[in-house]
């Protein structure tokens, strides 16, 4: 394991046996309809590999960049689109696939943003939602942990491009966020 890495908070089975669940919960609730996927690079990769693995009957993926830390881990509430939707999603049912919700300001800004493009629905599967930290109201209709205020690497999450390809989620050493950060 990495000298960095503090304490294991989700372990790789705990999070594929929710992952699965969540999958089922999706699938049955799409059932009849052909839900867009629409993973938020780059956290949320590993994410929605192993959420669409685990669903049934037809679905589409697209991916979107958005910008929101950079390299800091103070949301600064600006958002910029990096990539764009390939497809048009006016009448689609679009589910947003993010990996983190923590102050809530990216996706807010990207639910109100595809809105405005007409889609028949429009949902937000988060795997991980920080506790007690949304400046915006905004309640993702599937989400799969609820974890304390701590930043977390793993599974998709990274701290300047690292640690994403971790199976599990964890807090770093105390110490490294500084060291790490520009
Ligand atoms: P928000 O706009 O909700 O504050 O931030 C959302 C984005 O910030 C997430 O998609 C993720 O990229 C990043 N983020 C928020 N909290 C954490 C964290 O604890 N660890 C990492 N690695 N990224 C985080």
């Amino acid at each position: 394991m990495d000298g960095n890495i503090d304490k294991t908070i989700l372990t790789e089975e705990v999070i594929q046996a929710r992952v699965r669940e969540l999958g089922a919960e999706v699938s049955a609730d799409y059932a009849g309809r052909q839900p867009l996927l629409v993973g938020v690079l780059r956290g949320a990769i590993l994410f929605i590999a192993d959420l669409v693995r685990a669903m049934d009957g037809p679905l589409e993926i697209d991916f979107m960049a958005v910008s929101s830390y950079g390299s800091t881990t103070r949301s600064s509430g600006v958002v910029r689109i990096l990539k764009d939707l390939d497809q048009d999603i006016r009448e689609r049912d679009v589910l947003i696939v993010e990996d983190i919700l923590d102050t809530g300001l990216t996706l807010n800004y990207l639910i109100k943003n595809l809105r405005t493009r007409q889609p028949r629905s429009i949902e937000v599967c988060a795997l991980l939602v920080k506790k007690g930290k949304q400046k915006v109201r905004l309640t993702p209709k599937y989400q799969g942990f609820e974890i304390p205020d701590e930043f977390v690497v793993g599974y998709g999450l990274d701290l300047n491009e690292r640690y994403r390809n971790l199976s599990y989620v964890a807090t770093l050493k105390e110490g490294v966020l500084q060291t790490e950060l520009p």
